[in-house]
C-alpha cells in the first residue's frame, strides 16, 4: 500500500511560500514539466524557483501498467526503466487471434524506476503534500498555501485545480481501468476484444519482466469490471494480486483555464480507444514546460505562455475527436465483422499506415536533449525532497 509522506498531527510539517512556478502532481505530466524546467533562470539570471508537489513519494503509486512506444523511452533516456520489448500485438476476437507486426516497437518499464529516471532530469524542489483547492495564484494544501504566478495542475483525472462543480464518474468522459500484477512471465503483448469480457472495452495482457499487467478497461464507466479482470487473470492461469485501477479521460479539455495550465489526464490528453496517456502526458507536459521556461525567464508574458500552449494543445483536437469516434464505433461493430477487420490489420502496409498516423500524434521526435539541472538547491521548507 502506498503511504501518504504528510503526516497527521504534530508530525506535519508546515509548507508555505512563493514560487516561480508551481508544479501540483509528480507523475508521467508533472515530471515532464519539471524536465524542462531544470536550470530555468529568471530576467535576472538568478535561478527559477520551481517546487512540485505530489500526496506520494515520487515513484510510489504505480498508475497504469507502463506500457509505452520504445522511441519513447529512448528520447528520454529512460531505458534503465525498461523491462520487456514487443514488435507484435497480440489481438483476440471470439473467432480467433491475430498477430500485428508493428512498425515500431512497445515496450513495458517499470514506473518507480522511470518516476526516478524522469525526476533526476530536473532540479526543482520537491514536496509530499495533498492540494486541496486553489484561490487564484494560491493553492491550499493540507500543509499549507502555496503561491506563484505560473501554476501546473498535473494531477490527474479530477482536474482538481479547475473552477466548477468538478468531474465526476460515471457522469463524466472517463473509462474505468482495472488490473492485477501477478509474477511471472510472458512473450505477448495482448489484448481481447470480446464482448463477454466487456461489452465496450478490452482486456489486456502486458509482460514485464518478471511480473504480468493483466487488466480490463470499459469505456462505458457504469461497467464494474473487476469480476471479469479476475476472471482474465485466472483464465490465463494467473493470480488476480496486487490491484490498480483508475479512472481514464476519454475526451480532451481545456489545457488552460483561469490561469492555469493543465497537463495530462487533467486536460484529458489520454488518448481514447487505446487508453494510452503516458505518452500524451509526456508530450503535453514537455510543452507545457517549454512555455513556462520562457515565461520565467521574462522572454513571454504569462498570457502568451497559456495562449500558446492552449493553441498547442488544441491543435491536437481533431485527431483525438476522430479517435474517440472509433472508439464509439468498435463497440457496434458485429463481432464477426470486427473479427475481420482485426484480421486484416495482419496486412503489413495496413498496420504501418495505421500505427504510423497513430505515433505521429505524439511524435518521439518532439523531445529533446534535456536541460542541463543545476546542483539541487535543498529542500523548501518542510521535508524536503525525496523519491521512493
Ligand atoms: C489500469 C490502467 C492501465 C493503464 N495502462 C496504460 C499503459 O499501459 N500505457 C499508457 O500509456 N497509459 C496507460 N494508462 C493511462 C495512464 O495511466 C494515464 O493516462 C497517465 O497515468 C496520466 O498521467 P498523469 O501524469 O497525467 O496523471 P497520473 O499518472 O494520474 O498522476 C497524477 C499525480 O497526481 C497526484 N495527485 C492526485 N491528486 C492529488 C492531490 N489532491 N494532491 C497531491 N497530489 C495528487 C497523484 O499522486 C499522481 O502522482 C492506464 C490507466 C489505467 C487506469
Amino acid at each position: 500500500m502506498p503511504t501518504r509522506r504528510t503526516k497527521r498531527g504534530e508530525l506535519r510539517t508546515e509548507l508555505t511560500g512563493d514560487y516561480d512556478v508551481l508544479i501540483c502532481g509528480a507523475s508521467f505530466a508533472g515530471l515532464a514539466v519539471a524536465r524542462e524546467l531544470a536550470g530555468a533562470t529568471r530576467p535576472d539570471g538568478s535561478p527559477a524557483r520551481v517546487l512540485m508537489v505530489d500526496r506520494y513519494e515520487v515513484g510510489e503509486r504505480q498508475t497504469s501498467a507502463c506500457g509505452i512506444p520504445t522511441s519513447w523511452l529512448e528520447a528520454l533516456d529512460l531505458m534503465g526503466s525498461h523491462r520487456q520489448t514487443f514488435s507484435e500485438l497480440v489481438v483476440t476476437t471470439p473467432y480467433g487471434t491475430s498477430r500485428w507486426p508493428l512498425p515500431w516497437t512497445f515496450s513495458t518499464f517499470d514506473y518507480a524506476e522511470l518516476c526516478r529516471m524522469l525526476l533526476a532530469q530536473s532540479d526543482c524542489d520537491l514536496e509530499t503534500a495533498k492540494v486541496n483547492g486553489r484561490s487564484g495564484d494560491t493553492v491550499h494544501t493540507d500543509r499549507g498555501d502555496l503561491t506563484a504566478p505560473l501554476i501546473v495542475d498535473a494531477l490527474g483525472w479530477r482536474r482538481k485545480l479547475a473552477r466548477g462543480a468538478g468531474f465526476q464518474p460515471p457522469a463524466a468522459p472517463l473509462s474505468r481501468g482495472l488490473e492485477v500484477h501477478p509474477h511471472g512471465q510472458g512473450g505477448d503483448l495482448a489484448i481481447w476484444i470480446d464482448r463477454e469480457i466487456v461489452p465496450a472495452g478490452y482486456g489486456w495482457s502486458f509482460p514485464a519482466g518478471e511480473e504480468l499487467r493483466i487488466g480490463v478497461g470499459s469505456f462505458d464507466p457504469r461497467f464494474h469490471v473487476k469480476d471479469n479482470t479476475v476472471k482474465l487473470a485466472e483464465g490465463l492461469g494467473s493470480e488476480a494480486v496486487r490491484y490498480q485501477g483508475n479512472w481514464i479521460p476519454h475526451k480532451l479539455r481545456p489545457a488552460v483555464e483561469n490561469g492555469v495550465f493543465f497537463a495530462g489526464d487533467s486536460a484529458g490528453h489520454c488518448l481514447p480507444l487505446t487508453a494510452e496517456g503516458i505518452r500524451t502526458a509526456l508530450y503535453f507536459g514537455i510543452a507545457c514546460g517549454r512555455e513556462l521556461r520562457l515565461a520565467v525567464a521574462g522572454e513571454r508574458t504569462r498570457g502568451d505562455a497559456l495562449r500558446r500552449y492552449a493553441a498547442f494543445s488544441d491543435s491536437h483536437e481533431w485527431k483525438f475527436r476522430w479517435i474517440l469516434r472509433a472508439q464509439h464505433t468498435v463497440p457496434k461493430v458485429w463481432p464477426r465483422v470486427l473479427h475481420g477487420v482485426v484480421g486484416a490489420m495482419r496486412q503489413r502496409r495496413l498496420v504501418d499506415w495505421s500505427f504510423g498516423h497513430y505515433l505521429a500524434i505524439a511524435p518521439p521526435e518532439f523531445v529533446k536533449p534535456a536541460p542541463a539541472p543545476r546542483v539541487r538547491r535543498g529542500a523548501a521548507a518542510g521535508s524536503g525532497r525525496s523519491a521512493a
